[in-house]
């Protein structure tokens, strides 16, 4: 962090300033120049509040110099993390698809779906048991049997299950239960629940906040591994913008940002970022040659008649269609969907 004093300010101000930042353990580095002073901050400047700062009398200017992230920081750790999905790695060269319905909806959709779905090359079966929805009367989800119809079906394809946790009071059941845990962009800065989360070690799928910046993400990422669980997988899930044709506007670009700024895998979501079924397959394979690590896809047996998300979701034989495209053009960017 540096910090700039203004051109008038006292001797007595920049004494204040520098004492001020020795008590709170820092090292601090004063040049007296012509027309300032400039004060370099060096230690845990995670600590200080930049903005505290420009209420002391004669600072002029706050910078801070570094990211506030630590543990997600690609600075500290410059190899590719890869988070192991109950046996499924995500972020090594093997992409990884997430797939399956917005919802559970019964046994025979989940074990169909779920069946469909790793025949095409899915490795994690998704599906919603509580619903974060807009409107209070439509379908919340089946809940706790939902979690139980989920576990059915990855009793009979052995593929890892992931879910959505809305509330930190169920950490413990999803912990018992689930395979991966998914945080809504909703939900992406309650931080009671990514503070809750630190106290398990179950992969967290981290969906980017409707309106949150690289940075913001990057930051609820850090709380769930700064309280203790290091296993963070980031999904971009599109973004609100001005545009209403699509549901979200996909950013591939906080692909590359995220890979340059942390170590933790990044997978995308085109379902939920395009709101179209038709458009799916194509941002799914601009999302692969963007270098995201993997994909979640939205499939339903029947989207005309889906509880959730009908209109965004591909059929079985689209995914497989998708699957296979994502197949032909992974070696090019040298990784491989099995
Ligand atoms: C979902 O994946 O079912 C979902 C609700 O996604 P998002 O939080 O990205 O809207
Ligand atoms: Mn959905």
């Amino acid at each position: 962090m540096i910090i700039i004093m203004k051109p008038q300010a006292m001797p007595q101000d920049v004494e204040n300033v520098v004492e001020e930042l020795l008590n709170e353990g820092m090292q601090v580095q004063r040049n007296d120049g012509v027309d300032c002073t400039v004060l370099g901050v060096i230690g845990d400047v995670a600590r200080l509040d930049p903005s505290a700062f420009l209420l002391r009398q004669g600072v002029e200017r706050v910078m801070p110099v570094s990211e506030p992230f630590k543990k997600a920081n690609r600075k500290f750790h410059p190899e590719n993390s890869v988070i192991d999905c109950c046996g499924v790695p995500v972020g090594e060269a093997a992409l990884c698809i997430m797939a399956g319905p917005c919802s559970v909806e019964s046994q025979t959709q989940m074990v169909g779906i779920a069946r469909a779905v790793k025949h095409g090359g899915a490795s994690i079966l998704r599906g919603g048991a509580y619903k974060p929805r807009t409107s209070p009367y439509a379908f919340q989800g089946l809940e706790t049997e939902g979690l139980r119809l989920l576990a059915e079906a990855r009793a009979a394809t052995g593929m890892p299950i992931v879910t959505e946790l809305m509330s930190p009071k169920l950490v413990e059941r999803f912990d018992a239960q689930v395979d991966v845990i998914q945080v809504g962009a909703r939900n992406m800065q309650n931080f009671d629940l990514l503070k809750e989360l630190g106290n398990t070690r179950k992969p967290v799928l981290l969906k980017r906040g409707l309106s949150a910046t690289v940075e913001e993400w990057l930051m609820s990422a850090e709380y769930v591994m700064a309280s203790g669980n290091p296993n963070v997988i980031l999904c971009e899930r599109g973004i609100r913008t001005f545009e209403t044709f699509t549901r979200n506007t996909l950013d591939l670009s906080a692909i590359p940002a995220v890979k340059q700024l942390s170590h933790l895998p990044v997978v995308v979501d085109p379902s939920h970022a395009t709101g179209k079924a038709w458009m799916v397959e194509t941002m799914a394979l601009a999302a692969v040659a963007a270098g995201a690590d993997g994909l979640m896809v939205e499939v339903h047996n029947d989207p005309a008649h889906a509880l959730c998300d009908g209109a965004q979701s591909i059929t079985p034989a689209m995914f497989d269609a998708l699957a296979e495209k994502v197949r032909a053009i992974a070696p090019i960017l040298g990784r491989a969907l099995a």
